[in-house]
């Protein structure tokens, strides 16, 4: 029988379905980590993990060193669309396959982003507050800025990026964009690098993948470009933001607000994003909802079974598209 190492703690029913069809070790629940691994990494052909861990509250780098710990290792599936935590370029060269749940995803994730676009513009959580607080009995809360005629940029217009847009026209946006290249297909205005985006919109969205590639992308250069009336929203990863900088720009001022889905050391948030005002904090929950999770855990799970039985995997990754598939 395949034997799957979950090396942190995904869903309980994900864990339950792999462990009716293969043999499943749950690597967090050990007492001796090392001895379990140094028992069972010979006989290890896959191994299920996530980039952001839903209920350990840690994360799990599957890098080079990880990897090559097990011989007979196949398959790295990923429950989620960011595998940041995997060196995905290493394993390809090994000729071990990764897959991620991409497009189940998609439009959860972009109403996230929009939910937190409304919430930093026009202020909602902090009217609230001031509703809870009581002090609406003394006067109505402080007139917000708009969304309307203004321009969304958004950093990394894929898959979510490009349901971010369709919302933001929607909601009577400009769109224009950045990426490592301009799209053909695509019609917006393209800036070729984030700072010359950021000087160009007033909600620069955070769409792009986290990796050495994209770490602290937006920093004070980009902020400053953003502006003082400049809304910077982030439902990428926490590590494409320069948190300090983030911190230092909504203090003085550099740019108006803020709304954060992903932080650089999450679970954990920096105690002076707690004490500003002028920004909007969600606890990773953009593809968090009972539906998508669902259908994420399903694609996890039929990525898993297509290799146990010698089928043809749904998602690769892009680094494993060219590499073979997995020998049994
Ligand atoms: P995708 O379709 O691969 O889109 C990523 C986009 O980023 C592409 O358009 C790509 O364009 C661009 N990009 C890649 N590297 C870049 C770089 N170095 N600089 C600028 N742009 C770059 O991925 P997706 O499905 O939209 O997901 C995007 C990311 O969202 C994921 O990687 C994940 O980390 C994050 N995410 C977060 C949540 C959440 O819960 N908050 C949920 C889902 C996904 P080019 O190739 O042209 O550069």
């Amino acid at each position: 029988m395949t034997e799957i190492l979950m090396p942190v703690r995904l869903s309980d029913s994900i864990a339950a379905t792999l462990a009716s069809r293969y043999t499943l070790h749950r690597l967090w629940e050990a007492k001796d980590q090392q001895t379990l691994l140094a028992d069972i990494a010979p006989r290890i052909e896959a191994i299920v993990t996530a980039g952001s861990i839903l209920a350990s509250g840690m994360s799990f780098m599957v890098d080079a060193a990880f990897i090559q710990r097990f011989p007979k290792l196949k398959l790295i599936a990923n429950h989620g669309v960011g595998y940041d935590t995997i060196d995905a370029a290493f394993a390809a060269t090994r000729g071990i396959m990764v897959t991620n749940t991409p497009d189940v995803l998609t439009e959860e994730t972009a109403d996230t982003a929009f939910g937190l676009v409304l919430n930093t513009v026009r202020e909602f959580p902090a009217a609230e507050r001031y509703l809870r607080a009581g002090q609406w009995l003394g006067g109505p809360y402080r007139l917000t800025a708009s969304l309307r005629g203004n321009t969304m940029g958004i950093l990394g217009l894929g898959r979510i990026g490009k349901a971010i847009a369709k919302r933001g026209e929607a909601f009577g946006l400009r769109i224009a964009y950045c990426g490592r290249s301009q799209q053909a297909d695509v019609d917006y205005p393209y800036y070729a690098t984030p700072q010359a985006l950021a000087a160009a919109c007033d909600i620069l969205v955070v769409a792009a993948p986290g990796g050495v590639q994209t770490r602290n992308i937006i920093d004070a250069e980009v902020l400053k470009a953003l502006g003082p009336r400049g809304f910077l929203i982030n439902i990428a990863r926490g590590t494409l933001v320069d948190e300090p900088a983030l911190i230092a720009a909504l203090r003085d001022g550099t740019i108006a607000g803020a709304g954060l889905d992903v932080f650089a050391q999450e679970p954990k948030v920096p105690d002076a994003f707690l004490s500003l005002d002028n920004v909007v904090l969600l606890p990773h929950v953009g593809s968090a909802s009972i539906e998508t999770r669902q259908a994420m855990a399903d694609l996890l799970i039929a990525n898993v079974d297509a290799y146990a039985t010698g089928g043809q995997l749904l998602t690769p990754v892009a680094e494993c598209m060219l590499a073979r598939p997995p020998e049994q």
